[in-house]
Formats: structure tokens, C-alpha cells, sequence
């Protein structure tokens, strides 16, 4: 049974979809003005753990992500850089896609660009303007907060402090603006992109992005809504309203809202020389796998401090789950099944799934993990693991990277391992041949895909580096 904390309550509570089979979800996705740091793939690291783990329920999913292609920020770098705004932002949205996929981030099943929804929103604009709870004025227009009285309930901020009436028009501002705000907004600049369309020359604003989005694909009412804490207000609160005030449905049942990441305990910041991109921590050596594991190696709810003594102790982790596995595949095992190290199995396998039902509780799942891996380390050494025994651990062991992404399992029968396998019996045929040159050239072959080998009495033993 899942249990998720659900902002719109403040509490842990069961979660199902809806319909029983389909967690539909929509995850806030990356504003592409720049490349994303280490803190932005905190947050989509934890969507990824949320996203594996609904798929483990055995529950299909339906997760739509936006791309935020336009905002103040693009705008002026585009400017800046004299490029149309889709050349500017293809580049960090690659970008943005390629290092998710150095961190094992499974993409979403539909990733939408804002700038191809454009009269997806207008239609939702003249809907609100219909009803009244829209108004224009100087060219943009806005969401009038005093017509939606729910307004926040998410974020529980005192509606008594809001200033109706008041207007807020920047994409940026202070979270303790709770104003009126933003649907579409006039241009300013001369060379400033903009839409002519039936509500008027311009360009959307933020938050409409998202409620438009998000209901044309998952449905008026969906199972569940992500971001980072911050934004939980205002973004999500007038995502809420906007798309409640249309359409007179609950809009989403679950929202769920991941910590932030500080690095050694400060906010990220260029001027601190704290504020680090994946690419900058791969050019200093950095394992995106070890990357990975630091990110998932704090719950959600808690605030991450990245340190560079962790991230080492991380990619440590990582060593010893392959080492483990490196030893295990290579033990020479008895036939049959030892019944302690199958109990001692059962119990990590269920602490590991209790944990993660519990609220994604990632740091006592891969508790449970090194657990097994200290006692099974013993076992082996005391000869009591059987060949059974070892099937099954491995099998766990893929079920255990299929759920966290930070196992990369030698012993694993994928298509690069079939490809070693062959490349070692190769070279073992070169060798009986005496043909030693060949030999060192197969040999290279498998350090060049950072493939370790040992040769011992047993034959030649092989893992990743
Ligand atoms: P943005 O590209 O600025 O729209 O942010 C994308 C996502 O990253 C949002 O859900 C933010 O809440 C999240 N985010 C931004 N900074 C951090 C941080 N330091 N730690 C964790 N998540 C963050
Ligand atoms: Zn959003």
C-alpha cells in the first residue's frame, strides 16, 4: 500500500488512481533558459523514484511533463544572443534530456513544449474571461483572486493577507505577492515574442502553462502534480485556480512536493562558487551513477545538503553493491538453497518495499539493501550460500535497480554483457591458439569498455570498472 504525503492535506495517505489502473501525472518540468543544476535534478531524480515505483505497483502511468520555453529569462538571453527563442531553447532542452539520461531519469510518456499549447491556453483564458473571474487591463490579463475563495488552500497562506486587487505581471516574484495575478501578457519589449491571438497580442504567463497543459492531456481532474517546494506557492496555488475556476472540478487529488538540495548547507549560488551543473561534476570525475545514488540517498521531504564528502561516500556505495555483486556471481556455490540466506532475502526484500510504500523512504530502502549485502558478504565467506540462493539475489538485485537506478549490474544479462561474455571466450580460444597478440587485443577491447578482467583457476572473472 502506497502512502504519499499529500500537500492539499498536510498528511500521509493511501494512494490509488483514481480508476483503479492509470496513475495519471503531471510533473512540473525545467525551465530551458540555461542548463539545469544539481538542485533541478534533485527534484527529477525524486520524480523518477516516484515514477519506478508506481510502475512496480503494477499500475500503468501517464506522465506528462512540460518544457517551459518561454518566460522573462528566455526572452532576454534570446535577445541577448540575437536567436529566435526555439533555436535558444532546443539547445537546453537537449541538454536538459541528455543529462537526465546520464542520471537514469526514465523519460515521461509525453514531454510538452509551451509554446505549442499556445491555443490550449487562450481557450482556458476566454473561458475565465467569460465567467468573469478574468479581466484585461492595459493589453494583459488577469486572474481575479477574490473570485476563487478556496484560493490558498495548498500553500495555506492567509487569504486576510492577500492584497486584492492588487496585480503582479512578472513571471519571477516574491512569494509573498499573493496578488492578482498573470494569465497573458502584453508585450513591452519591441523584439519580444508574442502571439496575435482572439484574446489579444501577447504572450502567456507561467502558471496558465501548466493548468492548460496538464488538463488537456491528463483530464480536468487528475491522480497527481509535482514540483519543489517553492513551487507550491504561487505557481501551484494559481495553477489550482485557474483550472478550478474553469472547469468547476477538483483538479488534482494528490500533490506531492519535493525538499530542496543546498550545497555544503548554503543555497546554490554562482557567487558562492557553490552551484554546480551535472557537467561541471563529471569534468571533476564524478560517476553520474554515484551522482544518482547521493540524490536518492535522502527522502524526498527532507532538504539534501550535497558535500563533496558525501558524493565520495556515495560513489563508495556504489563500489561495494558492485563488488558484492562481483563476488557473489563469481563464488563457486553448492546445488540447492541455503533457508537463512533465503529468510535473510525475505526480510530485505519486504523492509525494501515497506520502506518505499512508506513515502518513498529511499534511505531505509537502501538500508535494507546493505544489510543483506553485510550478512550475505558473511555467508559467503562461511560457505553457507547455495547456487539457488545466488539466483535469486541477483534477480533482487535487478528488481532493486529497475526501482533506484543505481545498480549497474555486472553480472546482468544484457546485450553489453552477452557482448563481454563473447569477447572473454574469444580471447580464451586466442590464448589456447597462443595467439597472444590477438589475446591483448581482445584484452583492450574490454578495457576500452571499462570492462575489468582477472584470470583465476576458476577461469576469468570480469566486472565493470
Ligand atoms: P525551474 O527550471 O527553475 O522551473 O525548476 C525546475 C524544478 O527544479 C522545480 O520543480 C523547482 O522546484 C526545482 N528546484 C529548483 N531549485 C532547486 C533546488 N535547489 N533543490 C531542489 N529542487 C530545486
Ligand atoms: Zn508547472
Amino acid at each position: 500500500m502506497l502512502k504519499l504525503t499529500n500537500t492539499l492535506s498536510g498528511e500521509l495517505e493511501e494512494f490509488t488512481p483514481a480508476d483503479g489502473k492509470t496513475v495519471r501525472i503531471y510533473v512540473c518540468g525545467p525551465t530551458v533558459y540555461d542548463y539545469a543544476h544539481i538542485g533541478n535534478f534533485r527534484y527529477f531524480v525524486f520524480s523518477d523514484i516516484l515514477r519506478r515505483h508506481i510502475k512496480s505497483k503494477g499500475w500503468e502511468i501517464l506522465e506528462v511533463m512540460n518544457i517551459t520555453d518561454v518566460d522573462d529569462k528566455i526572452i532576454e538571453k534570446a535577445l541577448a544572443e540575437d536567436v529566435d527563442l526555439r533555436t535558444y531553447t532546443d539547445k537546453y532542452t537537449d541538454a536538459f534530456f541528455e543529462d537526465s539520461e546520464l542520471l537514469g531519469i526514465e523519460r515521461p510518456e509525453q514531454i510538452v513544449r509551451a509554446t505549442d499549447h499556445i491555443p490550449d491556453m487562450v481557450a482556458l483564458v476566454r473561458d475565465l474571461l467569460e465567467k468573469d473571474i478574468a479581466y484585461a487591463e492595459g493589453g494583459s490579463i488577469y486572474f481575479r483572486v477574490s473570485a476563487f475563495p478556496s484560493y490558498g488552500r495548498l500553500s495555506r497562506i492567509d487569504t486576510r493577507e492577500l492584497k486584492v486587487g492588487a496585480r503582479v505581471d512578472v513571471d519571477e516574484y516574491d512569494k509573498e505577492s499573493p496578488q492578482d495575478f498573470v494569465l497573458w501578457k502584453a508585450p513591452k519589449l519591441d523584439k519580444e515574442p508574442r502571439w496575435e491571438t482572439d484574446i489579444g497580442t501577447g504572450r502567456p504567463g507561467w502558471h496558465l502553462e501548466c493548468s492548460a497543459m496538464s488538463m488537456k492531456y491528463l483530464g480536468a481532474s487528475f491522480d497527481m502534480h509535482c514540483g519543489g517546494v517553492d513551487l507550491m506557492f504561487p505557481h501551484h496555488e494559481n495553477e489550482i485556480a485557474q483550472s478550478e475556476a474553469a472547469t468547476g472540478k477538483p483538479f488534482v487529488r494528490f500533490w506531492v512536493h519535493s525538499e530542496h538540495l543546498k550545497v555544503e548547507g548554503q543555497k546554490m549560488a554562482k557567487s558562492a562558487g557553490t552551484f554546480y551543473l551535472l557537467r561541471d561534476l563529471i569534468d571533476k570525475g564524478f560517476d553520474p551513477l554515484a551522482i544518482r545514488y547521493l540524490l536518492v540517498s535522502v527522502p524526498y521531504r527532507k532538504q539534501l545538503n550535497f558535500t563533496f564528502d558525501g558524493l565520495h561516500q556515495a560513489a563508495q556505495s556504489i563500489d561495494r553493491i558492485k563488488e558484492f555483486l562481483f563476488r557473489l556471481s563469481s563464488a563457486q556455490l553448492a546445488a540447492g538453497e541455503d533457508a537463512s540466506t533465503a529468510g535473510v532475502l525475505d526480510d530485505a526484500r519486504s523492509r525494501f518495499d515497506a520502506a518505499l510504500d512508506d513515502d518513498l523512504n529511499t534511505a531505509v530502502a537502501l538500508a535494507a539493501v546493505f544489510d543483506l549485502i553485510r550478512t550475505v558478504n558473511t555467508a559467503l565467506e562461511a560457505g553457507t550460500v547455495r547456487e539457488q540462493n545466488r539466483a535469486r539475489i541477483e534477480a533482487w538485485f535487478d528488481e532493486v535497480d529497475r526501482r533506484l537506478g543505481i545498480v549497474r549490474r555486472a553480472s546482468a544479462r544484457g546485450d553489453k554483457d552477452s557482448r563481454v561474455d563473447e569477447l572473454i571466450a574469444q580471447r580464451k580460444e586466442a590464448r589456447a591458439a597462443r595467439d597472444f597478440a590477438l589475446a591483448d587485443e581482445i584484452r583492450q577491447q574490454l578495457t576500452d569498455m571499462n570492462v575489468v578482467i582477472e584470470d583465476t583457476k576458476d577461469g576469468t572473472r570480469w566486472r565493470f570498472e
